[in-house]
């Protein structure tokens, strides 16, 4: 199996260090990443100017650094191995999960991935920098990936969200109850007016869904779709509100 790991926290994350390692039980493994930081970029593209890469080694495994973003990375990945497999993002530094799924780079680059026709499947954890190692969730992303890569779920697309020491695994939905997302006002260092743009947490989560697993200590996995359309609005609306 050949699998392609990208990220969007750079390829020099620890994170993307720990996937690379766990995904080279499941076959043969190949780091293509942004050089720098790229979280919350979401699906962008650099349509309008050149990419290129530098070879770097991340522990065992060759890796390309890539001046572009995480969906870049995994078209260019794809452009220069003869067949990729599965495009495997992360391990985020942070979760994944709710709205956040909209701006997340991780989630975009396995997105892209399924924009090919490719298996993409996103995971992230809380940061590592606040809380430790990965140790204690690994024997759960081992289960995690035998079951998406060898056991052909129907979904092309997975977002897969991990407590640091999980207590099971369980598939869910995506919350979209709230949006998380609020303008913080502040002042830079020369008294002018600056905002930041920042996810508060929130208190109330639905049972069922990403954030509520989370909360659970549970491993989220959640199959996603590519096609956004509402069927329920569409049936509806195109016979009530039908254009003669
Ligand atoms: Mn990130």
């Amino acid at each position: 199996m050949h699998i392609l790991i990208a990220n969007d926290d750079g390829v020099f994350s620890p994170g993307i260090a720990a996937l690379a390692k766990l995904a080279s039980e499941f076959g043969e493994v190949r780091i293509v990443a942004p050089d720098v930081e790229q979280s919350s970029i979401g699906q962008a593209i650099s349509p309008s100017r050149p990419l290129s890469y530098r070879r770097v080694r991340i522990g065992a495994f060759e890796a390309f650094r890539v001046n572009g973003t995480p969906s870049d990375c995994v078209a260019l990945g794809i452009h220069h191995w003869e067949r990729v497999d599965v495009v495997l993002s992360g391990i985020n530094q942070g979760l994944n999960v709710g709205n956040a799924c909209w701006h997340s780079g991780t989630l975009a680059a396995a997105k892209q991935a399924a924009l090919f026709g490719v298996r993409g499947i996103a995971l992230s954890a809380p940061s590592i920098e606040d809380h430790g190692d990965y140790e204690l969730l690994m024997p759960s992303a081992r289960r995690v990936l035998h079951t998406l890569l060898t056991q052909k779920p129907l979904a092309l697309l997975h977002n897969v969200n991990f407590p640091l020491d999980p207590k099971g695994i369980a598939w869910t939905k995506q919350s979209v109850r709230h949006y998380d997302g609020k303008i913080v006002p502040a002042q830079d260092p020369y008294g002018r007016k600056v905002f930041w743009f920042a996810a508060l947490p929130i208190e109330a989560v639905e049972p069922g869904t990403d954030r509520w697993a989370l909360t659970q200590d549970l491993v989220s996995i959640t199959p996603l779709r590519l096609d956004l359309t509402d069927q329920d609005c569409l049936s509806e609306d195109s016979k009530r509100l039908a254009f003669d």
